[in-house]
Order: C-alpha cells, then structure tokens, then sequence
C-alpha cells in the first residue's frame, strides 16, 4: 500500500506524528495547517500566549518509540523536566504555608513537563527533511468530498482579485484529520456517516499566569533557578477552583488558573481582586507572581473555555480518519490529551500494517487493488476499538478534576492510594496498580483501566468491611505489620501516619 496520497490537516502534535508514521511507510505526505509556521517566531499558538508545557507520560512516549525514527524520542526527552508527583500547597489552621508531596508512583516512575512547541517543532523539522513530504501552511480546510476523495482549502495569505482568500482543490486516497477540537475534518465527515456526536462545556474557564525564574548572583546551578521545586507539577487545590504550576527548562512555571464561570466574571468586573483572591484561595502564590503580574496576566491573557467531545465512528469507507483532539478533546486534569491522541497514531498505524501485511499475503492478488479494501476493513477495527478507550479517558479527566482540586486532600483518597500501593508492592502477583499508574505509566487500553480499577476498589471495599467485621484479621494484619517493622520494609508508624495524614 505504497506510494499513495496521504494528506493530513493539522500540524499540531498529533497530525505530525500521524505525518511521520505515513511517510515512514513511503507514502506521499502532503500537511495542511491553517496557521503559519510554528518555527516562524511570529506564529502564536492557538489559545496560548506563548507556547506552553505539557505532561508527557509512557502513552506519548511510546507512540514516539514506535515512529521508527532515530533520535527522535532522545531529542524529545533531553528537553523534558520529569516530574515525579504532586506538591500540594496550603495553609494550616495557624497560618503557616505548607508544601507536601505526593509522589505519582510507588517505584519513582516520573512524568515530565515538555514545552509543546518544542515537541512540535522537532516533529517537524524531521518532516522537513523528508522528500515525500509536502506543507501547505496558512491552508483552512473549508469543504471535503470523501466519496470523491477531494478537498478544498482557503489559501488564507493569497487574496483573489476579489479580496477574497483563493481556494484550491486537491485529490487524496487518504485524508487524516488531526486538525483539533473543532475539527473541520470531523465536520465534514459527519456528512457521510451516521456519526453520535456529544460535546459539553464544563462549568470552567482558564487563564495563564507565569512565574519567572530567579535572577542574579543567587544562582549556583540549573536547578536554582526554580523558585519552587521544579520535579513536581504544583498544585494549589481550592475545593470548587484550582491552580497549578508546571516547570520549565529556563526555570519558569506555566501557571493554569481554573475557575467557575461566575468566578472570572466577578474578578473580570475588578480585575484588582485577584491578589486578595489568590491570598485567600492559593495561599502563597503572591510570593511567587507580584500581584501586579496577577492582573496584568489576567487582563492580558485570554479567559478560555473547556470542551469535552465524544463521537463515533471516527472514519468512513477507506478515505478518512479523525485522530487526537479532532476526535476526542478532553479537559486538561488527567494530562492525557495530548498522550491519548499520539497514542491514537501508534495503534491505527498499528492497524494498518496489520491489514497491509493481510493484503501482501494474498497470492492471488499480491499488491494494491486491495488497498483500499484493506484500509477500510482497518480503519473500521480501528474505530470499534479506539472508541471504548476516548470515551473511557474523556470521563477519567473529568472526574481528575474533582481529584486534583479536592480528593487529594481528602484521607479516604490517601488511604486507597496507599492500600494500592502496598498491594503493588508487597504482592506484585496480583499486578494491583493505581489509577493513576496504569494511564500514566503503562499503556493498557484506557478501558481495561477503568475496568481493572473499578474491580480493585469493589475488593478493597470487600476487604475492609470484611477486616472491620473481624477482630481476628484487624490483630492478625496488626501482627504482620510488626513483623515487616522489623524486617524495615512497612514501620507501622508510617503505616499509621499515611492513614492520618492531612
Ligand atoms: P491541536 O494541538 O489542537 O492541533 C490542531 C492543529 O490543526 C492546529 O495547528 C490548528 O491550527 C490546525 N487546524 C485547525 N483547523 C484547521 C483547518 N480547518 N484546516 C487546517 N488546519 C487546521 N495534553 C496532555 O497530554 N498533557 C497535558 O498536560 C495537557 N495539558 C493541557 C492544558 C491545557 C490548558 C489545555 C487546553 C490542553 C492540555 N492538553 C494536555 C491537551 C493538548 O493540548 C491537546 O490534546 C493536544 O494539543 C491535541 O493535539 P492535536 O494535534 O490533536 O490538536
């Protein structure tokens, strides 16, 4: 299947891996992306000031493995900061500030903070050195036929004699969709599909801040240059609203501000709240961002909202596929979205190869009259597989929200973590994990996942009703507890002080 069409809108993250992953196979790739340049300095990426950080994790980094694709991933990670959990921030009941970390994983398996631009840019300098690779920037995807396998695009820098932008048509045999939550891709295929569609605005808006990094004479190495620890993504959990922070190479943190609508509409109407709000709600911020930085950020800086898309099927016949946000946007809280949408890539190429080899294996008919028969058969398992596991990390990121602004404090949360934990540790045969480790560092499908999790919690409420219901097994584990205190591995104090801990 060689040598064929392959056009892909959107050179975000996801389009340009799905664009590496094409041309690897020695297709022609030709990438349409209605902006300009990201390596042109005076290209802004949508929605943000600047280019900002994202938590990459195993999904992300294993699509990449998978590119086939020497010094890729190295190039990638070498410009990462891993981050190795939470640091909660709060104020005790006296007022003193307190930090506490909560490490992500029981065996020190870390996340790490990349600078989305830069991920996007080594992306596609690779591209760039390809020969059977085209871009087409400042090209707006405006129409598609994928019956006829065409498309037309507004040139968006060339005015006709009209004044209006020129549009151009152009042919395909495969056109993959990676152009982003309101994907024009995903419109135009609702036409040719019966496609279910849901999409929900959460009650939330965000804005970014920055804290900059240290200056002057203070600074003895790298890491002194962060004014909080930088090998942790920072949270300043406030029950119905959240801040965090995550590091950045030069010793910067992109800040995220979330909050009610309502919220922002009362700080947007005397935006010289903020500092009071910040001191009430995320106490010690003001230490780090000057309160005048607070306001201008919050004035400057757009109030963005967030969507939550569902849809099915994600393709139709042979000609076309929506990948990453274009089919599945999710809010930020589980720092899956990018990672969930490069997944994507891995497991339809993936696919695809399998029916490849399928079709190169037909003696009959070795070669391409059944390309497009196989990529349809493909494309169809690809979207009855890859549904379950958009859907199944779309209402894991929901739900993060609740945890990351409020459970994390919460001692029910920490006691399931640590009996998990234990669990994974102490009695690795039966392969318990929390949550968060298999989404973050494994890549079991999303929705085995959520299986495997909701059965972990109906044991665990199992066995401790069963252990308050018997004195015999609360002295028995209190007996097992004492011995291993002996052995070093689980004192019971620390037992006792993760049960309690506030
Ligand atoms: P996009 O990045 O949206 O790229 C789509 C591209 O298509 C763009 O370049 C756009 O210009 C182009 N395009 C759009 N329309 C057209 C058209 N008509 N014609 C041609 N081109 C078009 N994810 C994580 O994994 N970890 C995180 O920690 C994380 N944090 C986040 C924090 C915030 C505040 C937000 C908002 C998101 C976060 N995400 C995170 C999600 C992540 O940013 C997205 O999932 C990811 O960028 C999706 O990549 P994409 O390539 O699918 O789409």
């Amino acid at each position: 299947m060689t040598g064929q069409k392959y056009v892909v809108v959107g050179a975000g993250p996801v389009g340009s891996l799905a664009a590496l992953y094409a041309a690897k196979r020695g297709h022609d790739v030709e990438i349409y992306e209605l902006r300009g340049d990201l390596r042109d300095p005076s290209t802004t990426p949508l929605n943000f000031t600047k280019s900002i950080n994202l938590a990459l994790s195993e999904r992300g980094i294993n699509a990449m493995r998978h590119a086939d694709q020497q010094g890729l991933l190295d190039h990638v990670v070498s410009a990462t900061i891993p981050m190795r959990g939470r640091m909660i921030h709060g104020k005790r009941p006296s007022g003193e500030l307190y930090e506490e970390p909560q490490d992500y994983d029981i065996h020190g398996r870390t996340i790490f903070a990349v600078d989305r631009a830069g991920l996007n840019t080594r992306l596609l300098d690779i591209l760039g050195a390809m020969p059977n690779v085209k871009f087409f920037f400042n090209y707006k995807l405006t129409g598609a036929d994928f019956k006829r396998r065409k498309a037309w695009f507004e040139v968006r820098n060339q005015n006709s004699p009209s004044g209006r932008p020129e549009e151009i048509e152009i042919s395909f045999d495969f056109m993959m969709g990676a152009d982003g939550a309101h994907s024009a891709v995903r419109y135009h295929l609702m036409k040719f599909t019966r496609m279910n569609y849901q999409q929900e605005y959460v009650d939330t808006l965000w804005c970014e801040f920055q804290i900059k990094p240290k200056e002057g004479n203070e600074l003895h190495d790298q890491k002194s240059k962060f004014r909080i620890s930088p090998n942790h993504l920072h949270i300043w959990p406030g029950k119905q609203f959240m801040f965090i922070a995550i590091p950045s190479e030069d010793g910067s943190f992109t800040c995220t501000l979330f909050l009610p609508g309502a919220e922002f509409a009362n700080l947007e109407a005397d935006p010289s709240k903020l500092p009071t709000f910040f001191d009430q709600h995320f106490p010690g911020v003001t230490s780090l961002i000057e309160p005048s930085e607070l306001i201008s950020s919050f004035e400057e800086n757009p109030h963005l909202p967030l969507i939550s898309i569902k849809c099915q099927p994600y393709h139709y016949s042979s000609s076309v596929v929506i990948l990453g946000d274009a089919a599945h946007a999710m809010v930020p809280f589980y720092g899956q979205g990018m990672n969930a949408g490069l997944e994507d890539v891995r497991i339809l190429f993936s696919i695809l190869d399998k029916h490849a080899a399928a079709e190169n294996n037909n003696p009959d008919d070795p070669g391409s009259d059944d390309a497009e028969y196989q990529r349809g058969m493909a494309l169809a398992e690809y979207s009855a597989l890859r549904v379950a596991d958009a859907h199944a990390i779309n209402d894991l990121a929901l739900q993060n929200y609740v945890e990351m602004r409020a459970s994390v404090l919460s001692p029910t949360y920490r006691l399931r973590k640590f009996l998990e934990e234990f669990m994974s540790v102490h009695l690795p045969s039966l392969g318990w994990q929390t949550k968060y480790s298999r989404v973050s560092f494994g890549n079991e499908r999303y929705s085995e996942v959520v299986a495997k999790s909701n059965h972990q919690g109906k044991v665990l409420l199992r066995g401790l009703i069963a252990m308050l219901c018997s004195p015999v097994l609360v002295g028995g584990l209190g007996l097992y507890l004492t011995q291993r205190r002996g052995s070093g591995s689980v004192p019971l104090l620390d037992v006792i002080r993760n049960l309690t801990r506030r």
